[in-house]
């Protein structure tokens, strides 16, 4: 649809909205690589003489790079980005020395290996005229003023991208008609019409996110909480991750959803920082999908995040589960390598149900393992069940990890858990998974110990009324 429809349908939107409709009606960064764009990078490198070349384009906090030359970058933070300074500008940004330039002066322009010492940088517009992106020039020494005609080669070049994001869109108006183009090249791009409703529910926000406390079994106090989601849906109620992940990660949906369910949890921890809630040596876990995984660019995205909102790495934990890691395992161990040195910790979900779990944990940088609740629920059947737990408890203390189970539901599995050696554990017998408005609550409890489940049974029965949080009654103490 173009701008302009988009625009006389909702007067109430600002300049930015529209700015990323437009950018959204491309699918450009959920797209694969176009090559055609590696073919401009290289030509305005090779005109220019440049040490680096960037194509990125932005949505609300991260720039995507779609190809670069020189320098390999994914995607940089948005907040205080070139793509920004352009965007004020309206226009080109001609830096020749970034030492001598009043705005720049202050700030250290580092791109991977190289320090910044020039840039020229261009609007790549939509047809109808918003900034989406830029492409940008750098130079590690100081250079000669841009003179009127290389401007014009570079404005030039940025068309010629602005024009391969248009072929973009409209090849996403045909497919929206119904329509093949006629002949379909092999691509990754990823298509999101499989599910109208996940992106209206993106767009209206009806997702959200709920917490449910991990905790050191011996004192029950919270050390951890894991994000999970759920889709507030209009006419079916609150919905759990069973009914749409599955469609989301068919659908290619996955993508936006997760990168909203990261986003959400760090700002979410930047707001218990401010609110001094008692999160501090408390981290939160998100779940990743595989696709999220093997897209590229995820610990750039991670980076982005945490600088943005400025939490600390410590108090980011992602969860993923063996299924999500086999596919490429050389991948793998790079982004879990680069996501490790970020100072991120990492995961090992539903231990035990993947196919060769003793080779993941050996291979890969895993910090915390947890056991599957199958496991878990399944030990009060015998001493058999036990022992596999036990030897689960044993393997993650040699490997050196922190081991949580999950799934615990009665007293006898949190004393048999204790008896062996589990640290950690999460389950409807400390708490569901409740609201930020509930799990806050939790968290200012004092030294943030959940009360004693045996008690809280005890007086649910002497028909003491209902839990004010799921699965958690609140004492005052
Ligand atoms: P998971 O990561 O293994 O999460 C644990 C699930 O077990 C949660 O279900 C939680 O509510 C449930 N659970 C916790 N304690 C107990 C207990 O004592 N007994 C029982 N029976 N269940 C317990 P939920 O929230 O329905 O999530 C299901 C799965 O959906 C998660 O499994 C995770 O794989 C996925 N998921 C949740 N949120 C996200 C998300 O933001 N992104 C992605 N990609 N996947 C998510
Ligand atoms: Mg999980
Ligand atoms: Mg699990």
């Amino acid at each position: 649809m173009a701008q302009v429809e988009l625009f006389a349908q909702n007067p109430g939107w600002n300049q930015e909205e529209a700015r990323l409709a437009a950018l959204a009606a491309t699918a450009i960064l959920d797209t694969a690589q176009e090559p055609a764009f590696d073919v401009i990078t290289r030509l305005t490198a090779e005109y220019f003489h440049a040490d680096a070349v960037l194509l990125g384009f932005a949505d609300e906090s991260r720039v995507w790079i779609k190809s670069c030359w020189g320098e390999v970058v994914r995607e940089l933070p948005r907040y205080q980005s070139i793509f920004d300074e352009v965007l004020a500008e309206d226009g080109p940004v001609i830096v020749p020395d970034v030492a001598k330039h009043p705005r720049f002066a202050e700030r250290r322009m580092v791109l991977r290996h190289l320090e910044v010492a020039s840039f020229a940088s261009v609007p790549v517009r939509s047809y109808d005229g918003y900034i989406l992106g830029v492409l940008t020039v750098f130079g590690r020494r100081p250079r000669h003023k841009m003179a009127p005609d290389e401007l014009r080669t570079l404005e030039g070049l940025a068309e010629m991208a602005a024009s391969q994001l248009e072929l973009c869109r409209l090849r996403g108006c045909l497919h929206e008609r119904g329509l093949q183009p006629v002949r379909a090249a092999k691509s990754n791009s990823v298509n999101y019409s499989g599910d109208p409703d996940l992106r209206a529910a993106l767009e209206q926000r009806q997702f959200v996110l709920y917490y449910q406390p991990e905790i050191e079994l011996a004192t029950r106090r919270i050390v951890g909480l894991e994000a999970l989601i759920r889709w507030r849906h209009p006419v079916r109620g609150l919905l759990t991750p069973a009914d749409f992940i599955p469609a989301a990660e068919r659908s290619g949906m996955i993508l936006p959803i997760g990168d909203w369910v990261l986003s959400e949890a760090c700002h979410q921890i930047q707001q218990w920082n401010h609110e001094h809630s008692g999160l501090d040596n408390v981290r939160v876990y998100v779940n990743l999908s595989a696709e999220q995984f093997s897209r590229e660019g995820l610990a750039d995205h991670v980076e982005a995040l945490l600088m943005r909102s400025g939490i600390s790495s410590w108090q980011l934990g992602l969860e993923m589960t063996e299924s999500s890691l086999i596919s490429d395992p050389r991948t793998t161990l790079e982004v879990l390598g680069t996501l490790r040195q970020l100072g991120v910790s990492l995961l090992i979900d539903d231990f035990g149900t993947g196919y060769s779990s003793l080779n993941h944990l050996h291979a890969f940088p895993f910090d915390v393992l947890k056991i599957d609740q199958s496991f878990v629920s399944r030990m009060n059947g015998g001493e058999q069940p036990v022992q596999i737990v036990k030897t689960i408890v044993e393997l993650a203390r040699v490997m050196g990890m922190d081991v949580v189970a999950e799934g615990i539901e009665t007293e006898t599995q949190h004393r048999l858990l204790r008896e062996m050696g589990c640290r950690y554990g999460q389950g409807f017998l400390y708490a569901k998974p409740m609201t930020v408005e509930s799990v806050t609550q939790l968290l200012r409890l004092p030294g943030r110990v959940l009360p004693d489940p045996g008690s809280a049974e005890r007086r649910e029965t002497e028909g003491s009324g209902s839990c004010e949080l799921q699965g958690v009654p609140i004492r005052a103490r």
